[in-house]
């Protein structure tokens, strides 16, 4: 298949560059951007175009508007002042996307300029991946880049069907992206570890089947938990536990077991009597779950064998928290999981997922991992061993 361009094979200086980010960072009440983390990680594709002297035209979605036109609470104004900042220079923002206000204000550029549409999903031709949508985003520049890595998973006019209007370049975002993923599935340092928390199986299921194929060892934890320690024959008293699944989970331990996969369950955990902060809590063994308390996080002999583990990892990946990690009664085995992974300096370590990501975050250990990823449903479909769409499409004849 042919191979993906970036930004390293072009010259752009004194052009157009139309560029898809992902710009789809919280907002607070106050209307300033929260968490800058996205608008950051698309600094240096920016910066690169701006160094050689391009027009760049920045394009994003941002949460879900209804898709009829403008709204001013899924309005990219937020971002452009928070961008503004962080280049240190003007951002103009158009008032629509391909429209007359969008087309002025790309007439009107010189090099080095900047100019950011706004929310491509307040029209709704661009989740459908609409080809005049996409010829319209076309017709504003003269060369495209995806840097976009958070929506590679989406075949939108954006993401997917401007790239065949126009030449177009990965950015280094999604190159470092995917390149970093793709070498951990396909050459890892072993051992391979694989951590995977979070809700639930069901969400799951493709993930942990795919890592099976290429892990050495998969510690389990976080809600998800639960059914498989029920396929195991246990009572999980009031925790979250997905009866049609407990099948399907059983089989997987078994898959794990004759490809020689080491698959870890918790051997304790802490229980609850209620989904609150101020519950009444209690550390027991996974066999002595009471029938009235549920699971909210993996106890401490299992926050200490997991940490052993990781610490002999040559690689690791993890997705999920291993409990709620958002109340402090149940934040340790995350917590736990966090530092050992970030202790072990000399694995290649991916972190995946919008929740595993927070969780780091929270921790403050973001900057002693090898790598986080921007894009939770993306890296989780790159995993799985599905083409993205937003990649697919940069491939040239
Ligand atoms: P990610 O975004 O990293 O892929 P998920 O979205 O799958 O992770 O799951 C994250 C959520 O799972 C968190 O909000 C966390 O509170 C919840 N969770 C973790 N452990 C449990 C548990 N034992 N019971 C219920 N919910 C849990
Ligand atoms: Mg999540």
């Amino acid at each position: 298949m042919a191979r993906v361009q970036t930004i390293s094979d072009g010259d752009f200086s004194g052009k157009k560059v139309l560029v898809r980010v992902d710009f789809n960072a919280p907002v607070d009440d106050s209307g300033a951007v929260s968490d800058d983390t996205r608008l950051r990680a698309a600094l240096p594709t920016i910066n690169a175009l701006l160094d050689q002297g391009a027009q760049v035209i920045l394009m994003s979605h941002r949460g879900r508007p209804s898709g009829t036109g403008f709204e001013e609470s899924y309005s990219l104004a937020p971002i452009a002042a928070r961008l503004g900042e962080l280049l240190d220079r003007d951002i103009v923002l158009a008032e629509d996307i391909v429209g007359p206000s969008a087309q002025a204000a790309i007439a009107a550029m010189g090099d080095g300029d900047v100019v950011l549409l706004e929310n491509l999903r307040f029209d709704a031709r661009e989740k459908k991946n609409d080809p005049e949508f996409a010829q319209a985003l076309a017709a504003l520049a003269e060369v495209y880049v995806n840097d976009a890595f958070g929506t590679a998973h989406r075949a939108h006019a954006s993401t997917a069907g401007v790239a065949a209007y126009l030449p177009a370049y990965a950015g280094y975002l999604m190159e470092r992206e995917v390149d970093t993923l793709s070498s951990m599935l396909d050459t890892p340092k072993r051992p391979f570890v694989a951590i995977l928390g979070g809700s639930k199986v069901s969400d799951k299921i493709q993930v942990i089947d795919a890592l099976i194929e290429k892990a050495d060892a998969i510690l389990i934890g976080g809600g998800m938990c639960f059914t498989f320690i029920a396929s195991q024959g246990e009572s999980v008293g009031t925790s979250l536990m997905e009866a049609d699944w407990v099948e399907q989970s059983a089989a997987m331990m078994q898959k794990a077991a004759q490809r020689g996969v080491e698959f870890l369950l918790p051997v304790d955990v802490v229980v609850a009597d209620r989904f609150a902060e101020d519950a009444e809590i209690q550390t027991v063994s996974v066999d002595q779950i009471p029938a009235d308390m549920m699971g909210l996080d993996i106890g401490p002999e299992t926050a200490e064998l997991y940490g052993r583990v990781i610490g002999g990892a040559g690689s690791v990946f993890w997705n999920g928290p291993m409990g709620v990690f958002e109340m402090a009664p149940f934040e340790a085995g995350t917590k736990a999981v966090a530092y050992a992974v970030a202790a072990n300096k000399d694995a290649d370590t991916i972190i995946g997922g919008g929740d595993s990501v927070a969780a780091v975050n929270k921790y403050d250990l973001a900057d002693q991992m090898a790598f986080v990823s921007t894009g939770g449903g993306a890296s989780m479909e790159l995993v799985e061993g599905k083409a993205l769409p937003g990649v697919e499409a940069l491939r040239s004849e």
